[in-house]
């Protein structure tokens, strides 16, 4: 559905990805482990076209995203939901949501029902819909990221680090949200550190190390092997 071959990214002189392929399916939630720097949001902002990959192909249902604009690779259905949550904490919590539904604005009934659904995956974000964002506590602001993305409609939702600087149980609840969001048919990338979470909750994962991917494999078979559990479990 979603397919990387052999993708660079290079900032100036750097280069953050040296040849990525890997691919998630219809239906899939594949996840991105990694640590600090290894690529994992270039690989994701490579993806949404912002900045465009310097080499290689990404295709999403055998279209070329590479040298569209972001703003018709979010109409295609490839929606970033960002590390950092990146919201405006000054504004409503429902005016951050409705930001995520930019590209379908002339569709405001389509608009509302996806409200209606953001709002029965996030009952609390209903419940402070006029809150400011930034009032909220991390775990909310994480809804609100979620839903705002859930705003633009994803076929391919790309979840940068959902899990940062959340508590065991927030973390919990956001990664339960994600599993949900899966089984109801959307598609899902997630880079995560939370490697133990992450893989409970995967169909497949990759790991990535200075812009290149060193292993793929089933979330069991990643759990027991020994270099990952080192890297990334502390087991
Ligand atoms: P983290 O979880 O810390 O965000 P990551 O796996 O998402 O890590 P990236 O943010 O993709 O990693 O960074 C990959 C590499 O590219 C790093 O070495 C980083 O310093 C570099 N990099 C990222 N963005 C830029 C930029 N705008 N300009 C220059 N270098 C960058």
């Amino acid at each position: 559905m979603l397919t990387f071959e052999n993708v660079s990214q290079h900032y100036g002189s750097f280069r953050a990805l040296h040849g990525v392929t890997l691919n998630a399916k219809e239906g899939e939630l594949v996840v991105l482990l990694g640590a600090n720097g290894a690529g994992k949001s270039t690989i994701f902002l490579t993806a949404s076209g912002l900045p465009k990959a310097t080499g290689g192909s990404i295709r999403f249902r055998n279209q070329e995203l590479v040298g569209m604009k972001p703003s018709q690779i979010v109409q295609q259905g490839i929606v970033h939901c960002p590390e950092g949550r990146k919201l405006f904490p000054q504004m409503s919590v429902l005016k951050n949501l409705m930001l995520g539904a930019y590209v379908h604005r002339r569709d405001r009934a389509g608009n509302q029902k996806m409200l209606d659904e953001v709002f029965k995956l996030f009952p609390i974000l209903a419940e402070r819909r006029e809150q400011a964002a930034g009032s909220l506590s991390g775990g909310q602001q994480q809804m609100v990221a979620i839903g705002r993305a859930m705003m633009g409609r994803p076929k391919a939702l790309l979840l940068d680090e959902p899990s940062l600087g959340l508590a065991p149980l927030v973390v919990k609840q956001v990664f339960e949200v994600i599993q949900r969001i899966n089984r109801a048919g959307t598609t899902v990338l997630l880079a995560e550190q939370n490697a133990y979470a992450a893989l409970k909750i995967a169909h497949r994962a990759y790991v990535i190390e200075g812009g290149r991917i060193v292993l793929e494999g089933d979330p069991a078979s990643l759990m027991n092997d020994q270099a990952v559990r080192k890297a990334y479990i502390g087991a």
